[in-house]
């Protein structure tokens, strides 16, 4: 028999889907309210909805619920790093930030990844497959769950490219963000990109308000495509003409997130460079001190020579900051949970 993933569907699908039942639509909209705003995780507690209702929904939509394999929390400041079970066996990891602002989810997107840059644990054994919109949108529930406190920000920052996965990242952020949910504001949603350029002027396209992030990590050709290879496919020009073309549309501010490792990109040349690159542009500079994995050899610059090199970048005007590592004392780096576990 073939089955539908009901927490992938918007409301108006789901009317769709609870009319073939016989039912009256207002029916579909308490159902969508259980599922993405009390977000339960089994029919049963559906108390509004009749038995044979019930009993005819689980039998052709299963719900999508995440099992928590395992949880660590940091001694430093909070974070707490999830692990969870996908309904195949495959494990994804997500995080919790608290800030004064509120709780930050950082989400993945994909089980591994495949765009292979050169310091990311995600990406050491490639992909499996991409997350289904409701997988995306369970990671967020269950946290809010554990901690029985809202999410107020989500970044999609975690394991895999999300335009990779463009059309589950879609349906994701139209559930995330629409009013009969968890109704998160765009402005509240951050989606990372390696740089795949048509997808990015796709979305730049949607006008949505969410803001984009690239991973710049280098500022010539060159240096970025030794350590990114979706580099060969589109070119730094290019991926700085689409950030240009994103704020263009949206009015948004693209953030530039700029890895810095010792000896590879931290140079007083590099900074000079990075300064060129972006200059006239509206954006933001978030300078990330590699985080390094046993699997490679990068290493992180010194205090001192991170703070010079954002120094530089003030000088000339530029909005950066030095992203406070989340973590640090639990696997903090993206993936390396995950593939620990695996390994294990
Ligand atoms: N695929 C997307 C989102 C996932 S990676 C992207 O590339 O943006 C999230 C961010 O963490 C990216 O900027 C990535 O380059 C960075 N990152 C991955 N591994 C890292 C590490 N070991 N140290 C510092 N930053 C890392």
């Amino acid at each position: 028999m073939e089955q539908t993933d009901i927490k992938s569907l918007n409301l108006k699908e789901l009317t769709g889907v609870v009319s073939e039942l016989g039912e009256k639509p207002f029916r579909a909209k308490q159902i969508y309210e259980w599922l993405h705003q009390k977000q339960v995780t089994d029919y049963e507690e559906m108390t509004n909805i009749s038995k044979k209702l019930k009993e005819e929904l689980r039998e052709k939509y299963p719900l999508t619920v995440l099992k928590q394999v395992t949880v660590q929390v940091s001694k430093i400041d909070g974070t707490r790093k999830y692990l969870f079970a996908l309904a195949d066996g495959n494990v994804i990891e997500s995080v919790l930030m608290r800030y004064k602002h509120g709780n930050s989810v950082c989400i993945s997107s994909q089980v591994g990844c495949r765009m292979g840059c050169r310091f990311c644990a995600s990406t050491l054994d490639g992909k499996v497959r991409d997350l289904l919109p409701s997988e995306m949108l369970e990671q967020i529930y269950r946290i809010g769950a554990d901690i029985g406190e809202r999410i107020s920000n989500v970044v999609v920052m975690g394991t895999g490219e999300p335009l990779d996965n463009y059309d589950n990242l879609l349906k994701f952020i139209e559930l995330l963000t629409d009013e009969n949910g968890l109704n998160i504001s765009q402005r509240n949603l951050t989606v990372s990109t390696c740089g795949i350029v048509p997808r990015m002027r796709e979305l730049a396209e949607k006008k949505l308000q969410i803001t984009l992030a690239l991973s710049l990590h280098a500022s010539s050709q060159e240096k970025r495509l030794a350590l990114m290879p979706v580099a060969n496919k589109y070119e730094l020009s290019e991926v700085i003409d689409a950030c240009r073309y994103y704020f263009e549309k949206t009015g948004r501010r693209v953030t530039f997130e700029y890895s810095l490792v010792a000896g590879v990109n931290d140079t007083d040349t590099d900074a000079a460079e990075l300064q060129a690159l972006v200059r006239g542009m509206n954006c933001h500079i978030n300078l990330i001190p590699v985080n390094p994995i046993k699997e490679r050899d990068f290493v992180q610059p010194s205090r001192d020579r991170v703070l010079d090199f954002k120094n530089k970048l003030e000088k000339n005007g530029i909005n950066v900051t030095i992203r406070r590592e989340m973590g640090r004392d639990i696997d903090g780096a993206c993936g390396q949970l995950r593939k620990r576990y695996i390994e294990r």
